[in-house]
């Protein structure tokens, strides 16, 4: 049985007096959550309170991304070093919004991936079609494609560890959920993709996660599929009671 893993991607919201409610609201709500992982992931700016609201809890702490050097001249970028010493120990890496808006290509992803892993942090990797390519029969080899790219130099014994959440990019936001049964195919077919690079054994250890417009109301049944292991949850981790039926949804 892999263990259910929820994160919260507060995205570009939240200031820092924000986030600490936020999280001080969140953390009650899960508390005695055992069989299952939540973590929220705030922007840059908010972990270190969000670090101290957490602190001696079952929350765990996460970033929206994270950069492939140590340090240096690379303005606007966060490294391992800077997190860690927060506490982090997941990082969200190519989301379809960085790819969108920010040129994250799928080398980059992977270098991420790779200095997430050679530092401790897990990376939470995001792959997911348009809606176009949906419609176009194109999801598999897109998604597939991704997610070759992202494990690209990774080893066997760090490939189990690493995170997927599968995210359709038209369901992102916009309150058009993937059906559990079309989430759960694409989800398998991942599976079978990572069964192809490293095999059965590590393909049946990895987690992944659905994300796209996941809430209060449609979790159980997501996570109800056998090949899913959770949620990435946008909207619906800024409201603290909805995120907590998300989490006690995977913690059954
Ligand atoms: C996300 O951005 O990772 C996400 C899943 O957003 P939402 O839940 O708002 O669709």
């Amino acid at each position: 049985m892999r263990r259910q893993i929820v994160a919260g991607n507060w995205k570009m919201n939240m200031t820092p007096s924000q986030a600490k409610k936020l999280a001080e609201d969140i953390v009650p709500l899960v508390k005695g959550l055992t069989n299952s992982d939540v973590v929220v992931c705030p922007p840059f700016i908010d972990i270190p309170v969000v670090a101290e609201a957490i602190k001696g809890t079952n929350v765990k702490l996460g970033a929206q991304n994270i950069h492939w050097e140590e340090k240096g001249a690379f303005t606007g970028e966060i490294s391992a070093d800077m997190l860690k010493e927060y506490g982090v120990e997941y990082a969200i890496i190519g989301h379809s919004e960085r790819r969108m808006y920010f040129g994250e290509t799928d080398e980059g992803v992977n270098k991420r991936a790779l200095y997430a892993l050679s530092k401790g942090i897990t990376p939470i990797i995001c792959v997911g079609e348009s809606l176009e390519q949906r419609e176009k029969g194109e999801t598999d080899a897109f998604v597939s494609g991704q997610v070759k790219a992202a494990f690209r130099g990774i080893s066997g014994k760090d490939a189990k560890t690493v995170i997927i959440a599968y995210e359709p990019i038209w369901a992102i936001g916009t309150g058009k959920t993937a059906t559990p049964e079309e989430a759960n195919a694409t989800i398998k077919m991942i599976r079978e993709t990572v069964a192809d690079l490293y095999g059965d054994d590590t393909a049946e250890e990895l987690r992944i996660q659905y994300g796209g417009s996941m809430n209060d109301g449609n979790a159980y049944d997501l996570i109800a599929m056998h090949d899913i292991d959770g949620g990435l949850i946008g909207g619906a981790a800024l409201k603290p009671e909805k995120f907590a039926v998300i989490c006690k949804a995977a913690d059954k």
